[in-house]
């Protein structure tokens, strides 16, 4: 059994994330989406909320499941079978700072691989912080984040 950990802060989860997960979800027989604990001062969810979104947007993917973990990512991926992080590269900023995780990450545990997806072509710009954002101005993020959770996150903008 080979076990893809897909880490991040997914505040919150985008399309693009979504995406991933999916084609994660196809090349492996299971997927671990990984919330990391501290998403920053500029959180606009907490760790539950966050939990919960990626819960509910990947619920009729039969072979995904939710964790939280604070510490290093390889520790987290030790309490797994086989595990291989699995990151998304969208353009070159993405890349410099993933290939100095990927090193890292290499020498803390050289078990734990980690796999690139790159992204889809039309999600290849967004990230949770434009989606953020674009919510404190009541923008339309219908393109950009999971309809399940659409109204809670252009809510959570306007309370802002
Ligand atoms: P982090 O804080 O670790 O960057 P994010 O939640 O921003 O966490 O991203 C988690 C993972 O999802 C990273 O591998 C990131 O590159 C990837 N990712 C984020 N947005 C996209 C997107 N639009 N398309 C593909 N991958 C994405």
């Amino acid at each position: 059994m080979r076990t893809a950990i897909c880490p991040g802060s997914y505040d919150p989860i985008t399309l693009g994330h979504l995406n991933v997960i999916r084609r994660a979800a196809r090349l492996f027989d299971k997927v671990v989406v990984c919330v990391g604990v501290n998403a920053g001062k500029h959180a606009l969810f907490t760790l539950e909320e966050r939990m919960d979104h990626i819960r509910r947007v990947t619920a009729r993917l039969g072979n995904v499941e939710v964790a939280s973990w604070d510490g290093l990512q390889v520790d987290f991926a030790k309490n797994y079978e086989n595990p291989v992080l699995v990151r998304g590269l969208r353009t070159i900023t993405d890349f410099e700072y993933e290939f100095q995780m990927e090193m890292f990450n290499k020498r803390l545990n050289k078990d734990v691989e980690t796999i690139f997806l790159a992204a889809a072509e039309k999600y290849t710009y967004l990230s949770s912080s434009a989606v953020r954002e674009l919510a404190l101005y009541g923008a339309d993020l219908s393109s950009y984040v999971p309809y399940e959770i659409l109204e809670e996150v252009a809510e959570r903008g306007r309370a802002k």
